[in-house]
């Protein structure tokens, strides 16, 4: 639960932002009122933080009852709470328009909050009472078509066994998917799933042109437009950024690629998956194929070795339960320096799935009062994977702690990656080194193997991910700006999962299908590229930090615990906020002024040594 990113201030850099003039001055506007000076436009944006502090509390305490009891009155009361911001920020960035006149005048701090309003909305609505209400019930059902979503198998498929029920759901399904080896299972799996998507192709052109209207009314040529000004470049300038950035990942990626393909022609056959070609998608254990660690038993480079990273098995032969490991969690942070969680996070927090209702298990961190309410919502489980998101949820927590003084406006990450990066950078911080001083490892983990696995396993899960994270919202870009008709959803989805992922469909696909509503954060509304750019941030953050810190040595066995000085340089980037633009940010914590894959990339240098050798010989590529 983060209330969207960041944006072009006020200050000179305003320039390289630019902004289409609306269609229309706004309606309420009175042509003969004197023009407004730099004092009316302080006084609006104080005004106007006011109502959102009202209206954003709110929302998030009946955003966090309904996702804590989900019923149908929960529901109502948190549809209610969501549908009265939109229309008061729709509203509000209307009436602020006025101040455009007087832009270069205004004091900074003045102009970054107007912007930040600007991008306050991620779908932002239309004008009309009309168009808005249609709008909010198109994102309902989608969301709710997606959360009822679930696959009914025939009376004899294997599947069935892997349900308590006759329907599966997406998490059974996800099941299949990260732990059946079989060809068929996985392919119905992937299929029984897709299915799910094809009521919701009409409504999705539908609110694609609504949502549009309403991006034209506040003065971004489509909702591509308004998600791609939030990062203090041009929309176009960003758009280039991120080529760039993936162009510095891509050989790394394609030689994973190359890798796991071959592990997986071993395991399938090359008639299934034949040289040279894209990789069927069901069979990398995920729904999306977004992150691959769940074959990593199939792709780990020396076998023998594996058990000695096994930290799951540990966690449950020493009986860590939730509690446990958010302590764990809580220290990492505290041996930087941080301050505690505050004891309301103790007793307002959800650590792990009641028996006695339905709630959304979806990991999220909350700070309900914008000053300091902060909690998480997670259903625990004694597993390693676990273990990495409550370290991930903390880094939300410690980054609303650090701003919860500022200014409303501004207690946002310093863009919307920023967020999504705190929390993975900690975690990168937890080596096998330092699970073994903390008793979760017990075997020596010096080994050249036992790291070549272990960089396996991160690459499974962070490099896999790259273009995935890129494409989704390529894709949208394509679908807000109408260079994608709804005529071609499908086929544009295709074409840029070939591309980039070098992933296939395990069958034929048509335009009656809606593959891209598959996935949550499309049915959602939710902006995707700031995953694409966390999985970048975080190395970037971590070698800085672990220079602050004083380490010499390569970067994946570096951990900061308990560094003060690396502790001060995070916690001064995160007390930022969004009050200045992120490349400010980025160069208090150290690491310069531009988004860098170097780091990553020096990270994986064992890996991509590894792989280079080991790909010697194979025809790589799609
Ligand atoms: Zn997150």
């Amino acid at each position: 639960m983060l209330a969207a990113a960041v944006a072009c201030g006020g200050e000179p850099a305003a320039s390289v932002c630019p902004r289409t003039p609306p269609p229309a001055a706004p309606a309420q506007e009175d042509a003969s009122a004197p023009p407004p000076t730099v004092e009316d436009a302080r006084a609006f944006v104080g005004k106007t933080e006011e109502d959102l502090r009202r209206l954003w509390v709110a929302r998030d305490r009946a955003g966090w009852v309904n996702e804590n009891f989900i019923t149908d009155d929960t529901e109502a009361l948190a549809a209610a709470g969501e549908e009265a911001t939109a229309a008061y920020v729709a509203e509000a960035i209307t009436r602020s328009r006025r101040f455009d006149a007087i832009r270069g005048e205004l004091p900074p701090d003045v102009a970054r909050k107007l912007y930040l309003l600007s991008i306050a909305q991620t779908v932002p609505a239309p004008r009309d009472a009309k168009g808005r209400a249609e709008l909010a019930a198109i994102e309902t059902s989608m969301t709710s078509t997606y959360g009822k979503g679930q696959y009914c198998p025939s009376a004899t498929s294997p599947l069935l066994k892997f349900g308590k029920d006759k329907c599966l759901r997406l998490g059974e399904l996800s099941h299949v998917l990260a732990t059946s080896r079989d060809f068929g299972e996985l392919v119905e799996a992937w299929r029984g799933w897709h299915a799910i998507a094809v009521p919701m192709r009409d409504r999705y052109a539908r609110y694609v042109e609504l949502a549009n209207e309403g991006a034209r009314q506040i003065g971004f040529d489509d909702v591509g437009a308004l998600w791609r000004a939030g990062y203090d470049m041009a929309p176009g300038d960003f758009e280039a950024d991120v080529e760039r950035l993936w162009g510095e990942v891509k050989p790394l990626y394609e030689a994973l690629h190359c890798f796991v393909r071959s592990k997986l022609q071993a395991r399938y056959g090359k008639e299934r998956v034949p040289d040279g070609a894209p990789i069927p998608a069901p069979l990398l254990g995920n729904m999306w194929a977004q992150e691959w660690n769940n074959i990593y038993d199939v792709a780990v480079p020396y076998p023998r070795e594996h058990g000695s990273l096994d930290v799951t098995a540990k966690l449950k032969a020493e009986h860590w339960d939730a509690l446990k490991m958010v302590r764990q969690g809580e220290r990492f942070f505290t041996g930087l320096g941080f301050a505690p969680l505050p004891r309301t996070f103790w007793e307002r927090s959800l650590f792990t799935r009641p028996r006695d209702r339905e709630v959304v298990c979806h990991a999220s961190a909350w700070d309900l009062s914008y000053g300091g309410d902060l909690r998480v919502k997670v259903c625990l489980e004694p597993t390693e994977e676990d273990l990495v998101t409550i370290h991930h949820e903390l880094g939300h927590d410690f980054y609303f702690q650090r701003y919860g003084a500022l200014p409303i406006l501004f207690q946002q990450g310093a863009n919307d990656g920023f967020h999504e990066a705190i929390g993975d950078t900690i975690a990168l911080s937890v080596t096998p080194e330092y699970l073994k001083s903390i008793g979760l490892l017990v075997a020596s983990v010096g080994g050249e193997r036992a790291r070549i696995n272990q960089q396996m396993k991160m690459a499974l899960e962070k490099v896999a991910f790259l273009p995935f994270g890129l494409l989704i919202d390529k894709w949208r870009w394509d679908v807000f700006s109408g260079k994608v008709s709804p005529a071609g959803y499908n086929a544009a989805w295709w074409a840029l999962r070939t591309r980039y992922q070098g992933v296939a469909p395990p069958e034929q696909r048509t335009e009656h299908d809606f593959d891209p509503g598959a996935k949550f954060h499309v049915a959602s509304s939710t902006p995707y590229l700031r995953y694409f750019l966390a999985r970048i941030y975080q190395f970037q953050f971590h070698r800085a930090l672990c220079e602050a810190a004083g380490y010499r040595g390569p970067i994946d066995q570096c951990s900061i615990r308990d560094s003060k000085e690396a502790g001060a340089k995070l916690m001064a980037m995160l007390s930022l906020g969004a009050s200045r633009p992120w490349p400010d940010a980025l160069e208090v914590i150290g690491a310069g002024r531009k988004a860098d894959a170097g780091a990553m990339l020096e990270y994986f240098a064992p890996l991509r040594e590894w792989l280079a050798a080991e790909n010697r010989g194979r025809k790589c590529g799609w």
